[in-house]
């Protein structure tokens, strides 16, 4: 609907209509995501030109730092008498020159026009009459004009054909016709509180700030929005979710506590302590916990979550504890037997191995009630497994399950609390964000005594060394383990089977596969060459996950009992074995992993007492391969390494927003803004608390954009 010719513009209007566009920058504007005015608005600079620090040449003096901003006005290459090249540009601003000045950079020259407007800095040094620098910096400014008036000009992202002059003009251009009919989000009382500025002057202080605190001032205000807006939809997410369900009230009162505790070999720390006071409040109420425990490798979730299973079993409810791997699953089992030895709770066990008659008789006892706590991997997740009152699901090492096997099942009835538990750290801000219908517990602390594991990721001239150092602590009588990623082609398995592999592949293999590197060794390979090399010596073992799973409990029970000294093993080991004494991990091909599962990986050799060390060997290195390997040596926290993780995979990659089908925010960035996701969230949640629907008229505004935003990825349809 073009407008008339005495109608002014609307938001709503498409932008040829506006001055200076017409239909082919329309175009390509809509290259851009940019249809309307409003889009247009929105459409916010990737970057600033600081110009408001700039010299002018007349006030240089000799050797001091300055920045300039002038117009190329003459491009000149020549060579030196020696054989070299100079590259000469002479910038004018007013009416006094500079001359920029590079050596043996001949293609410099093709990047120099006449009439360009150019940032250069450097140290001036007067040559003659005229002021020189070498090898300055330059940028180019995409500035026509007066527009470089020493502000911050926006820089911003761009399509062919279309310059950083003409979208500017534009955007003036609608500032200009639409700024005031821009509805403000935010009653104002709320804007006063928090000190934020009102959007119709935020806007156009995004676009063309005066200064870097009004810049500061403005994005804050856009930022808050964006994230107050996500967590309102959060939160009114959560409220649905919970809305008139129904769980079983599982109170752990002091007499249950006390039983507990009785059968606990050890004194919880206090980060323990606190973290069942927080899922223990949840279970006690009537609706169905949703938690999630994080806590770095080997701080201890195991013990918390046996806790929340007797306190359930306590209450005659049944309990799931699932876990991503077979072994680890089996190791969970025997720790259970451990501690309920002479008690009366019967534990169950269902995973992909089980021969049909096995399966038939667990199912059965499960139905009856007869079992109270069953165990497995995926396989206990089945919708034929019928329960007699399942009262508590545990998911362990959540990260490792896809989303595939995260679906909760729906049960007829009471729903079961969960609790979700994951040693892969995520930054606080984004999992607040990421699994926004969960509540955070975060183990913070370690049990007692435990030292660090010492890193190295040596050269492979000193291979020889290490392994001399490995065989010395094995002859103290520690224990250790060789790391192989695993190459090897599939055998036929059963779905369930399949998955419990895949979570043996590396998480970097398709990226390590560049074709750069020398094939890996293969398990196999790996296990020959030290069993004939340099662990010929000792007793060592083998388990991967396509062995059969009485082979793979049978090593491991080797491993355990000290029988084998060292296992050459797949990722298959990374999560949850507990073997105190072994303290030595080798780990090869390390490029060809991700950095939270060489973790996790080291994680296995720091459970006892004894210090553990773990030497990475690259096989080929890329340069980030090589900074993910130096961020392991120098950081043994886990919440930190994941944070460098996010960095280093970009922040795309950080919020995974589009796999888990979140709209991509625009301006706040969930890592860099986390004080601000932080407050976001404290504001919004009362804020449903009071309005569920959010159906006050002074929060219409908020209501229409949450809905538009979050509406159907979140799948708010109902809300009012
Ligand atoms: P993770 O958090 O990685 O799952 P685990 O629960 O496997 O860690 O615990 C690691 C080791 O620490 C286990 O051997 C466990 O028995 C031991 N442990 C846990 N809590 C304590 C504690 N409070 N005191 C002493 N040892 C503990
Ligand atoms: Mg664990």
């Amino acid at each position: 609907m073009p407008p008339q010719a005495d109608q002014p513009l609307q938001l709503m209007t498409p932008v040829q209509y506006l001055k200076g566009c017409g239909t082919a920058r329309a175009e390509l504007l809509e290259k851009l995501g940019i249809r309307t005015v409003r889009d247009l608005l929105f459409h916010f600079p990737r970057d600033y030109q600081d110009l408001t620090e700039l010299q002018a040449i007349a006030e240089f003096e000799e050797g001091k730092a300055v920045s300039v901003l002038g117009t190329v006005e003459e491009v000149d290459s020549s060579r030196t008498g020696s054989g070299g090249s100079i590259v000469a540009v002479l910038v004018r601003q007013g009416n006094h020159h500079v001359r920029a000045v590079w050596f043996n950079q001949p293609f410099l020259r093709e990047k120099f026009r006449a009439g360009q407007t150019v940032l250069v800095s450097g140290k001036p040094k007067l040559r003659g009459m005229r002021w020189e620098m070498s090898h300055p910096l330059v940028k180019h400014v995409e500035a026509e004009g007066d527009e470089a008036r020493g502000e911050l000009l926006p820089v911003y992202p761009l399509t062919e054909g279309l310059n950083q002059h003409r979208l500017r003009t534009l955007v003036r251009a609608a500032l200009e016709a639409c700024l005031d009919q821009l509805d403000e989000v935010f009653p104002e009382p709320y804007l006063h509180e928090h000190g934020l500025l009102p959007l119709r002057e935020a806007l156009p202080r995004m676009h063309f700030p005066a200064s870097q605190e009004e810049l500061e001032r403005a994005r804050h205000r856009l930022i808050y929005q964006e994230l107050f807006v996500l967590q309102l939809a959060l939160a009114l997410k959560r409220a649905q979710v919970r809305g008139g369900v129904a769980a079983y009230p599982l109170e752990a009162t002091a007499k249950i506590d006390a039983r507990i505790r009785r059968l606990l070999p050890f004194e919880l720390t206090p980060g323990q302590n606190q973290s069942i006071r927080e899922i223990s409040a949840d279970m006690a109420q009537s609706l169905p916990m949703n938690r999630l425990l994080q806590g770095d490798v080997g701080s201890g979730k195991t013990i918390v979550a046996v806790y929340a299973m007797l306190v359930t079993v306590a209450h005659g409810g049944q309990v799931v504890l699932m876990a991503p791997t077979e072994v680890l699953a089996r190791q969970h089992v025997a720790t259970l037997e451990r501690l309920l030895a002479g008690s009366q709770t019967r534990i169950g066990w269902l995973a992909g191995g089980q021969t049909a008659k096995e399966r038939h008789a667990a199912l059965a006892g499960i139905a009856s009630g007869e079992t109270q706590i069953v165990v497995g991997t995926q396989a206990v997740i089945s919708s034929e497994i019928e329960f007699h009152k399942l009262a508590l699901v545990i998911i362990d090492e959540q990260h490792k399950f896809g989303v595939r096997q995260r679906a909760r099942l729906k049960y007829a009835g009471p729903q079961p609390h969960y609790l979700v538990m994951t040693a892969t750290p995520i930054p606080r801000t984004i999992a607040l964000t990421l699994f926004g219908d969960l509540d955070v517990t975060t183990l913070g602390d370690r049990p007692p005594g435990r030292q660090a594991v010492h890193t190295y990721a040596p050269a492979p001239e000193q291979r020889e060394q290490w392994w001399e150092f490995f065989r010395k602590k094995l002859r103290e009588g520690r224990q250790g383990y060789v790391i192989v990623p695993l190459v090897a082609e599939r055998k036929t398995a059963t779905p369930i089977e399949e998955a419990e592999e895949e979570l043996e592949q590396p998480d970097f293999a398709e990226q390590a596969n560049d074709g750069s590197a020398a094939p890996p060794m293969s398990l196999d390979a790996a296990y020959e060459a030290l069993a004939n090399g340099e662990l010929e010596a000792f007793r060592i073992g083998l388990v991967h996950g396509r062995m059969s799973s009485h082979d793979k409990q049978a090593a491991l029970e080797a491993f355990r009992r000290g029988d084998i000294q060292v296992l050459v093993a797949t990722s298959v080991v990374e999560v949850g074995i507990d073997v105190p004494n072994a303290t030595l991990m080798t780990i090869e091909n390390a490029e060809r992993f991700g950095l939270a599962q060489l973790h996790q990986l080291r994680g296995r050799v720091s459970r006892g007492s004894y210090p553990g060390y773990c030497t990475l060997f690259a096989g080929s290195s890329t340069q980030e391969a090589a900074d993910r390997l130096q961020a392991l040596v120098d950081n043994e926290d886990g919440f930190k390494l994941a944070e460098i993780d996010f960095s280093l995979r970009g922040p795309g990659d950080m919020l995974g927003t589009r796999q888990h089908g979140l709209p991509p925010l625009r301006v706040a960035d969930l890592l860099r803004d986390a004080a601000v996701v932080e407050q976001a969230r404290a504001d919004a949640v009362p804020l449903i608390q009071q309005n569920p629907q959010l159906s006050q008229p002074e929060l219409r505004q908020l209501r229409r954009m949450v809905l538009i935003r979050y509406g159907d990825t979140l799948e708010l349809g109902d809300v009012g």
